[in-house]
């Protein structure tokens, strides 16, 4: 993460964690601030009273689609949803935004990093249409969908699917109980069938 020191990266990461969890676990609302990766100082606090979506203040998006200093976004998810097509999208509209974090009430942490500034929103398409069609005609995904675990997975195949593809870095932490969920054989065995197909259909889409 560019410059600045470690220690306050981690710092600035933490505390901006802390922030967005502990006022979307006592609301229920999403919540977001940002940070500057060279003073690590974090500002934009902000959000809309609702349970699925926070956006950008008007102050904050005047300096994110600036072209200075490089700006992480951090946000909560209280449906504990992996980062979703409008996160992703986040990174390729506004040209300082380089990171958009999203924490889990259920503990996990996900992280996108644009790799490569627009061409992304071409691309998140693609593959975005890619894995909704492989999951729409899929026994299995209509099966995980009715034990309410598909919306946890699908942002989480599509990031990994970006990666795979050197569209984004992806980085995520999973809580316990869904790193146990996605290391059984059963989650094993659709991402592996799951993600090339996504990775392949998009490649094919995309010529
Ligand atoms: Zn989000």
């Amino acid at each position: 993460m560019a410059t600045g020191s470690r220690a306050s990266g981690n710092k600035a990461w933490a505390d901006a964690r802390a922030w967005v969890l502990d006022n979307g676990r006592r609301t229920g609302h999403e919540y977001l601030c940002a940070y500057n990766d060279r003073t690590w100082r974090a500002f934009g606090f902000h959000t809309d009273n609702s349970p699925d979506k926070v956006h950008l203040p008007h102050g904050l998006e005047q300096r994110a689609l600036g072209g200075g200093s490089r700006v992480g976004i951090h946000h909560n998810h209280p449906n504990s949803s992996a980062l979703t097509v409008v996160d992703i999208r986040n990174l390729a509209i506004y040209p300082s935004i380089y990171a958009i974090v999203a924490h889990a009430h259920d503990g996990s942490d996900y992280m996108a990093e644009a790799v490569e500034k627009g061409n992304i929103l071409k691309e998140l398409h693609a593959f975005e249409s890619a894995s909704l069609r492989i999951l729409r005609n899929d026994p299995d995904a209509v099966r995980l969908n009715a034990d309410g675990l598909l919306y946890k997975l699908r942002g989480h195949l599509l990031c990994s699917a970006l990666e795979q593809a050197n569209v984004i870095r992806y980085r995520f932490g999973l809580s316990r109980e869904l790193d146990a969920l996605y290391g059984s054989d059963r989650i094993v065995e659709l991402i592996d069938r799951w993600l090339p197909l996504i990775v392949q259909s998009s490649t094919v889409t995309r010529r």
